[in-house]
């Protein structure tokens, strides 16, 4: 359960100027489905990265801001996220590495945006189908006794082994260029601050831009126990020697 009390008043690096942020107790990232480059649907948590825009017009990351004190209520502003329409602005702008980072990191997220769309409506349609199928050939049988008994239809059950396939990925010029200096930030190890593992962000990367070789060789310096859902998704996928990105629900 995601539960708030009071704010946190934090105080810029830049210019000194004064924020208020609700201050969590814990947080609920439940979401709909997950995403292999770190996307959720229908999130509870929001899916931004911790970029801002100060009032004196610096990017900065959450991270930067100093926290002065707590209190029950504020009139203080929340610091400005990023609108999405500025982030290539941004980009161009940055030159400190982890803000660099935060704000590549949301834009291979939504460039991906028009991908995921296209994923859903082929999965829709083709769930649809094989619903139908199966439909056609479990007819309803309207026996004497069916209709006397009231008998409630025969619920559908999705046949095992049913087609599961997905639009091809081909990865824009824009989204190469954004996921290849993405990519170099990170392996020049610019990522502690990363939610994410490093080394997990950085295999999907390399995976999303068909650098299979590289991503296993990222995969293999993840040292825990690798019954992360994710890790093994993506892992399959780089044997598969699939680029796009997918859905997945746990
Ligand atoms: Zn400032």
């Amino acid at each position: 359960m995601t539960m708030i009390r009071g704010v946190r008043l934090l105080a810029a690096p830049c210019c000194g100027a004064r924020y208020a942020e609700p201050r969590y107790l814990s947080m609920n990232f439940s979401a709909h489905a997950f995403w292999t480059d770190g996307w959720r649907d229908n999130s509870l948590m929001p899916n931004g990265t911790a970029l801002r825009r100060c009032t004196c017009g610096r990017f900065i990351l959450m991270s930067d801001l100093v926290e002065i004190g707590t209190d029950t209520d504020s009139d203080l502003p929340q610091v400005s996220e990023v609108p999405e329409e500025q982030l290539p602005e941004c980009i161009k702008a940055l030159t400190e590495v982890p803000v660099e980072i935060a704000a590549r990191l949301w834009y291979w997220r939504l460039l991906n945006h028009p991908y995921r769309h296209k994923y859903r409506e082929h999965r829709e349609a083709e769930e649809a189908a094989t619903e139908a199928a199966w439909r056609a050939a479990n007819p309803e049988r309207k026996t004497l006794a069916s209709l006397r008994w009231a008998r409630k239809p025969r619920p559908y059950v999705r046949p095992r082994n049913s087609p599961f396939t997905y639009p091809p990925f081909e990865a824009s010029n824009e989204q190469l260029e954004n996921m290849a200096r993405l990519t170099e930030l990170l392996q020049a190890g610019g990522a502690s601050h990363l939610p994410w593992g490093h080394e997990l962000t950085l295999a999907e990367l390399l995976r999303e831009q068909g650098r299979f070789e590289e991503a296993r060789a990222s995969l293999a310096m993840i040292s825990n126990d690798q019954n992360d859902y994710a890790h093994k998704l993506i892992s399959k996928l780089i044997e598969e020697q699939e680029p796009a990105p997918m859905r997945y629900r746990v």
